[in-house]
C-alpha cells in the first residue's frame, strides 16, 4: 500500500463490533469480563482502548514501525520514552530541539538523574566524541525546530548502532508524509501529533513509534504505568486528522515554496531557513532523507526592523504558538516558543531576537503573499 492509500485505509480500517467505517468512540472506562481471571482483550481504558488502539494501529503502519502509543501531548510522548532510561544513563541530544523539550531535560530529568550533552547533531564528529561510557541514546530532531537546520538520520543511527545505543527522532517538522526515521534505522519516532497530524489546531496529543518488539514491550508497560494516556475522544480526532494528512500537506507545501521565493527575493529579509533552499547546508541531505521539504519556513528581518510590529500587522496570518494548522500561524521564537532558553544559550544556538517562524496553512497563496506585503510595508 502506498502512503497516502495508508493514511486511509492503514491500521484498522473498520469497527469489527458494527462495522462502522470510521472507527466508533468507545468512552468507557472499564470493560466486562465474561471468565473470572481470563485474559480478556480489553479490561481498563488507560491499559488500552479501542479508539486508542485504532489509532496507535494506524500510527505504527504510517511511521512503518511495529507499534505506536498514543499520549495526551507530545511531551508526555517524549518524557514517556526518556524514562526507558535509568538515573546514571547517559544521552546525546540535539542543540536546537523544542523549547519544551529543553525544558523537560533541564528542570526534569536531569533531577532524576538522566546525564546529558548537548551537540550541533549536524557535526557528525561532534555526535561520536559526545558518546561516554554510559550513554544509551541520541535523541535529535531534523528538521529543527526554529531553524529547520537538518541532521542526517542514516548516519547518526550508525554511530548509534556502532556503540550499541538507541536513536530517537522527533519527527514532527518532517512528519511521516515527508521521513520514515525507522526506515533509515532510527529505533523510536516521537511526535508531536498536536501539529501535522492533527493538522485543525484542535487537539493536543503525542505519540512514540518503534519497530524493535523489546522497546515495544518496554513502551507499552511505560505508557500504562506513568499513564499520561490519549482519551478516545482526542483519540479519534486525531484519526480523523491523519486522514487527511496527505492532501493537507500537498498543498501546505506548494504554498512554501511560493513564500520561499516571495521572501528570498524580499530586501528587508536578511535570512530564509527552509530545508528546500538550495544553498541551505541540509539541503542535500534534505533530498535525500525527505520526500519533501515540509511546510515551516524562517526568516529574519534585516537588523533594525522591527520583528514585533511585523507580526502584529498581519491580518490573516495568526499571530500564534504551535504549528501545523491548516491556518498559517506565525510567531518569534526569542519572546514565544522559546522564551524559556536563556537569552545567551538562544543567541549562541542562532536564535536572534529578530527571527521570526511561519508555519504555512493551506489557505489561497495569493492572500498569504498580499497580508505579508502588506505588513512589510508597515516596517
Ligand atoms: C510542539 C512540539 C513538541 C511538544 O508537543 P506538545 O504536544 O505541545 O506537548 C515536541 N517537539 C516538537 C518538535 C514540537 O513542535
Amino acid at each position: 500500500m502506498k502512503f497516502n492509500t495508508k493514511l486511509i485505509h492503514g491500521g484498522i480500517s473498520e469497527d469489527k463490533a458494527t462495522g462502522a467505517v470510521s472507527i466508533p468512540v468507545y468512552r468507557s472506562s472499564t470493560f466486562h469480563q465474561h471468565v473470572l481471571g481470563g485474559e480478556p482483550k480489553w479490561e481498563y481504558a488507560r491499559t488500552g482502548n479501542p479508539t486508542r488502539a485504532a489509532l496507535e494501529a494506524l500510527v505504527a503502519d504510517i511511521e512503518d514501525g511495529t507499534a505506536a502509543f498514543a499520549f495526551a501531548s507530545g511531551s508526555a510522548a517524549i518524557h514517556t520514552t526518556f524514562s526507558l532510561f535509568s538515573a546514571g544513563d547517559h544521552i546525546v541530544i540535539g542543540n536546537d530541539v523544542y523549547g519544551g523539550t529543553f525544558r523537560l531535560v533541564n528542570k526534569v530529568l536531569k533531577r532524576f538523574g538522566l546525564e546529558f550533552t548537548v551537540v550541533d547533531t549536524r557535526d557528525l564528529d561532534a555526535v561520536e566524541k559526545a558518546i561516554q561510557d554510559n550513554t544509551v541514546a541520541i535523541y535529535l530532531e531534523t528538521p529543527t525546530n526554529p531553524l529547520l537546520h537538518v541532521s542526517d538520520i542514516h548516519a547518526i543511527a550508525e554511530i548509534a548502532k556502532k556503540h550499541d545505543l538507541k536513536t530517537i527522532v522527533d519527527n514532527t517538522f518532517a512528519t511521516p508524509y515527508n521521513q520514515n526515521p525507522l526506515d533509515l534505522g532510527a529505533n523510536i519516532v516521537v511526535h508531536s501529533a498536536t501539529k501535522y497530524l492533527g493538522g485543525h489546531s484542535d487537539v493536543v496529543a503525542g505519540l512514540a513509534v518503534t519497530n524493535d518488539p523489546k522497546i515495544a514491550e518496554d513502551l507499552a508497560f511505560l505508557q500504562n504505568s506513568i499513564g499520561s494516556t490519549l482519551g478516545p475522544d482526542d483519540s479519534w480526532l486525531l484519526m480523523r486528522g491523519i486522514k487527511t494528512l496527505g492532501v493537507r500537506m500537498r498543498v501546505h507545501q506548494e504554498n512554501t515554496q511560493i513564500i520561499y521565493d516571495y521572501l528570498k527575493n524580499n530586501d528587508k529579509v536578511a535570512n530564509v531557513y527552509y530545508p528546500g533552499d538550495p544553498e541551505s547546508e541540509g539541503y542535500e541531505i534534505a533530498k535525500k532523507q525527505m520526500h519533501g521539504f515540509g511546510a515551516m519556513i524562517s526568516f529574519e528581518l534585516n537588523e533594525g526592523l522591527d520583528a514585533k510590529k511585523f507580526v502584529e500587522s498581519l491580518n490573516l496570518i495568526d499571530l500564534a504558538e504551535s504549528l501545523g494548522g491548516i491556518e498559517s500561524l506565525i510567531e518569534v521564537p526569542a519572546v514565544m516558543t522559546h522564551a524559556a532558553i536563556p537569552r545567551e544559550i538562544r543567541l549562541k544556538n542562532g536564535i536572534k531576537d529578530e527571527l521570526i517562524r511561519l508555519s504555512v496553512g493551506v489557505e489561497d497563496d495569493t492572500d498569504l503573499i498580499a497580508d505579508l506585503e502588506q505588513a512589510f510595508s508597515k516596517i
